[in-house]
């Protein structure tokens, strides 16, 4: 009997790849689907059934949020034993968020989900639509005796592959719009599509999906900066439906030691609140108690977010948050690697 071929279900959220300009405005608009793959007779190569499924109205990612991302979660569920890998079309400005996001909702996931999107809408002369998205389905294609070779969450972008949750944009106009300082490439595309066996995430593979859809969107990100103001983060600290706080502090997680900065996050832990330590550095890791400046921290209940990014720090509390797990067992679990998002 003929082996049957593989099959990807592409998912257009919105973003670039799928944007024509509006020629009164000048700006560019997301437009319909069914036109970017017109624009792709390339796909018609690629030995794999590719179905298409898009959000009704396709969103620019500036626009994205946790309800749409139970949107792309329930896409990828009821399709799950349908299709052998999922490539989600996105928008690359929130796209590090969105992946960090999906990592922790699809918990035992064993098949590939790959991000990916573009710079330059797929009309355009110059695109790195076609790389990227040609690319990605490759990736989510890949097979080993049966099994999928990549089992995770992860980001195509410019001839590189990441895992998603170790992601960042750094980049508004170079093809190369991402990065993942603290953990190495999945993959490297070249005239060889090189995947780096050895830093692929490894599931249980006994375990089932289970796709968790309670996000708890009551939390505050703090940029600290030198002068920042007692009042306004008093007032951030009081909202009251605030359930956690991620501060991104300086270098190895090191913050100003005056008294009533110290003070207002220890009423905080006190009254309930979570309150958790990344760096704004994009790499390298928050080690509390390392400088005196972060060891008050340390001994308050800070809770550290390690080498975590900020945005898999942002979806990794919003998932844990609708977990209705004790304080003590949040603490345990945020410092831990769920899904290969931490060293
Ligand atoms: N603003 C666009 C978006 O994130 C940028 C892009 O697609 O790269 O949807």
């Amino acid at each position: 009997m003929a082996k049957s071929k593989i099959k990807i279900l592409l998912i257009y959220t919105g973003g670039t790849i799928g944007m024509v300009k509006d020629f009164k405005t000048g700006s560019l608009k997301t437009f319909n689907f069914k036109n970017l793959l017109d624009r792709i007779p390339e796909l018609q190569l690629l030995d794999c059934d590719i179905n298409t499924v898009s959000f009704k109205k396709p969103i620019d990612s500036s626009n994205m949020n946790p309800k749409y991302w139970v949107q792309i979660a329930e896409l990828i569920e009821v399709n799950y034993e349908a299709f052998d890998g999922f490539v989600v079309l996105h928008g690359s400005d929130t796209m590090s968020y969105s992946a960090s996001a999906l990592s922790f909702m699809l918990e035992n996931l064993a098949k590939p989900v790959v991000f990916t999107g573009s710079q330059l809408p797929i009309g355009d002369l110059r695109t790195d639509a076609k790389e990227n998205l040609i690319t990605s389905i490759q990736v989510a294609s890949m097979q080993k005796n049966g099994r999928a070779v990549v089992k995770e969450v992860c980001l195509y972008f410019e001839y590189k592959l990441y895992r998603g949750n170790r992601t960042t944009k750094l980049n508004a106009e170079h093809f190369q719009a991402f990065a993942s300082m603290n953990y190495p490439d999945l993959a490297e595309s070249g005239v060889h599509l090189k995947i780096n066996n050895e830093y692929l995430f490894k599931p249980n593979l006994r375990k089932k999906l289970k796709v968790n859809k309670n996000l708890t969107e009551d939390i505050a990100l703090v940029k600290l900066y030198p002068g920042i103001s007692r009042t306004i983060l008093e007032s951030i600290l009081n909202a009251p439906t605030l359930k956690a706080v991620i501060i991104e502090t300086y270098g190895a997680g090191n913050c100003t030691t005056e008294k009533w900065f110290i003070n207002l996050l220890k009423q905080a832990i006190l009254k309930g609140k979570h309150i958790i330590n990344v760096t704004q550095c994009l790499g390298g890791s928050v080690m509390m108690g390392h400088y005196e400046t972060s060891s008050e921290l340390k001994k308050i209940g800070v809770i550290s977010g390690k080498s975590m990014t900020t945005e898999a720090a942002v979806a990794k509390l919003m998932y844990l948050l609708g977990q209705n797990i004790s304080a003590k067992m949040f603490k345990t679990k945020y410092e831990a690697s769920l899904r290969g998002e931490i060293d």
